[in-house]
This record gives C-alpha cells, structure tokens and sequence, in this order.
C-alpha cells in the first residue's frame, strides 16, 4: 500500500484537539476559538457517537454539521468528525467536513468499514482510521486496506488503545507493541497518538503524550472542552483549552535520531550487547524446554500427568521475587513465566503424543 500522509510533515506533534461530542454551536466555537490560537492543526467533534449504554447521549447529529462548517469560516481551521456508516459519510461530505475518522466500534466490524469505504469509492478526502477495540492488528490493517482498495490514499492511524477485561489503570489499555507494529509494517504512514481515549482520566494524559513523543508519534488527538466535568459523554478525560495549553509546554520533544558520531558509535555498542544478549536468551530457552522434554520423557514412563500446580506456583513465585529484585514489572515477569510454562508444557505434550503415536503404530 501506498499511502501519503495527511498532514504537512515537518510539523511535530500534529495537534488534533476538540470536544469528544458537539453539544452546542456555542461550545464548538468557543472551543475551537481558544484551540485555533494555540495554533492546532485539526479541529475534532463526534456529531455521531457510538455509546456503550443506549440510554446515554448519542451525538446531536447532522445537526451538528453546520456548527463545523462555522468553525471553519470563523477560525479557518480544518475539521474532522466520526463516520460510522455510508449515510455519515455522505452528510458530512456535504457539509465539507474535511477529514474523518473511523471510530474504535466502527474498525473492529468489517461489515461497517466496507459500508464506510463504498460510500467513499472516489472520493478524495483524507481518512483516519482508529485502532480496533480489539487487540488485533490485522484487523486494523484490514479496516485500512478496504479504504485503500476504495481509493482512499490519504490515511493517517489513530491508536486509541484496546478493551481490556479487567483492571488496569488506562480506560483503554494502551499495549504499545501493536502500534509499533503497525509503524514497522507501515512505515511511512502518520500515527496520531488519542491519549484521551487510552487514559480515561485527566492525570494520565501527559504521561501518555509523553510516552507517544518517546516512540516517534507523529501527533496527538485530544479532547478539550470548556467545561470538562459537565460534558454530555467521556467527561473524566477531557480538559479545558488552557489545560491543553498546559500539557503541550509540559512536553518534551527529543529528536527522533542524530549524526552525532560519538552518540551513534554509542548506541551502535549497545545494541551490539542487545543482540548477543537476545541470542543468549534463546539459547537459554532452547536448552530449557530440551529439559522440559527429558522430565516429559520420564513423566510417560510413569504415567504422571503434565501439569504440576504446585511447582508452576513455585517457579511463578521464584521468579517474581527475583524479578522484584531486578526492578523488573510483576506484570512483565507474570507475562514472560506464564508464556515459558507454556511453552514447556507444549515441548512435554509433545513428548508424550509422540510416544502415544507410536505405541499406536506398532
Ligand atoms: C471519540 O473519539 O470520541 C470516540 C468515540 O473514539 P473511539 O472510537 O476511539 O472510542
Ligand atoms: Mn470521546
């Protein structure tokens, strides 16, 4: 896939900002007033919006449409809002919405998308597509193919963060390996950071914006509205413009490489030691699950079953401890010794079907 950017290139962070809904034509215009002199690139507002509970607010509607074209005669910014089904999109191109996006609900259901990608069949407008709620990169993938086989040239990737069964401290859990992914995959496509989405929550946003800019984003999408706790929908995560205000001086902003040959020769070694490193631990690993099928073996002989609960809580135990001591996560090393048992118990069932295949051969 071929994709061009939307937004000029040599500006970063893109700045995306506005309500999470149009309520009234006064809050988008008293919104986008105060974020068109802080300078933003592109003005946002749900006028469609897909709610969790059917009893909640569920966006004005074409209604709101006009207010965005206001917005872009009275500031001169450009505007973009949610489209969701061919119908969206033909309203909004007729309202002269100048981007859209494909919401998280709406990337995750094919049947959408391709409803979404029709209505736009020769259409030249630049389209961002939200990850999935789903934690599945092919399927965003997929969601921006439909576009590109529509025509649409013109993408940037909006990462939102993914449902998440559970606790944790993000509304919607950010899992960052996906997008880098999708960048390693797609690497000239723009990625906008929505921390408002990933956070859930006011304090976090600047951590997560921060952590964005630290992984080379190229922008951000943020909610901001006058009046944040009296929103009509994601009230706990939106902020105020001169709090936006606030969260962009806060930002650091490093340089996503440099020629400097003292610094390259530096990080040149090191990554030297990474890979040795890397290719230790496989080694290691290889030569644990060689063990893994000897106790298999033996297992077999005397008709043990595989898993032993009581040394899994003894290796998970250990190795947590250890962890700690390291400064390593409890979440990462749950993670690494949940996925090695794992694979220690596929290396010992193999061992055994192995001998059951035989035994039946014989
Ligand atoms: C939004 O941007 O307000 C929105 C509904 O986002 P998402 O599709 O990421 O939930
Ligand atoms: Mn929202």
């Amino acid at each position: 896939m071929d994709i061009a950017p939307i937004f000029n290139t040599s500006k970063r962070p893109i700045l995306i900002a506005g309500p999470c809904s149009a309520e009234t034509e006064a809050q988008v215009l008293a919104t986008a007033r105060d974020l068109a002199a802080q300078g933003i690139d592109l003005f946002r507002a749900g006028i469609w919006k897909p709610r969790t509970r059917p009893d909640t607010f569920e966006g004005v509607g074409e209604a709101g449409l006009p207010w965005l074209a206001s917005v872009k005669r009275e500031t001169g910014l450009k505007v973009c809002t949610e489209a969701a089904t061919g119908d969206h999109v033909e309203k909004a191109l007729a309202a002269g919405i100048d981007v859209l996006w494909i919401g998280a609900r709406t990337s995750a259901n094919p049947f959408s998308v391709q409803e979404v990608a029709d209505a736009l069949a020769g259409v030249d407008i630049p389209v961002m597509v939200k990850n999935p709620v789903n934690p599945d990169l092919k399927l965003w993938l997929g969601a921006v193919e439909r576009l590109y086989n529509s025509g649409i040239r013109r993408m940037a990737m909006i990462h939102r963060g993914f449902s998440y069964y559970g606790e944790t401290q993000y509304r919607n859990a950010p899992r960052w390996q996906i997008p880098i992914e999708l960048k390693r995959l797609l690497p000239d496509v723009q990625l906008i950071c929505d921390n408002s989405h990933i956070c859930g929550r006011r304090d976090s946003l600047l951590e997560v914006a921060q952590k964005a800019m630290d992984l080379n984003y190229d922008g951000l999408m943020t909610e901001v509205h006058p009046a944040p706790d009296s929103a009509w929908s994601d009230a706990m995560q939106q902020i105020t413009p001169v709090q936006y205000k606030g969260l962009l001086e806060m930002l650091v902003l490093r340089k996503p490489s440099s020629d400097d040959p003292e610094f390259l020769a530096y990080i040149e070694q090191h990554r030297h030691q990474i890979d040795e490193i890397d290719e230790e631990l496989i080694h290691l690993l290889a030569r644990r699950m060689h063990l893994a099928e000897e106790i298999g073996g033996l297992k077999r002989k005397k008709e043990i079953a595989i898993l032993q609960t009581q040394r899994w809580n003894e290796v998970l135990e250990k190795g947590l401890l250890l962890g700690r001591q390291y400064g390593l996560s409890e979440g990462f090393m749950t993670a690494l010794l949940k996925t090695i048992h794992q694979e220690s118990i596929n290396h010992q069932a193999f061992v055994m079907n192995e001998a059951q295949e035989k035994k039946a051969g014989e």
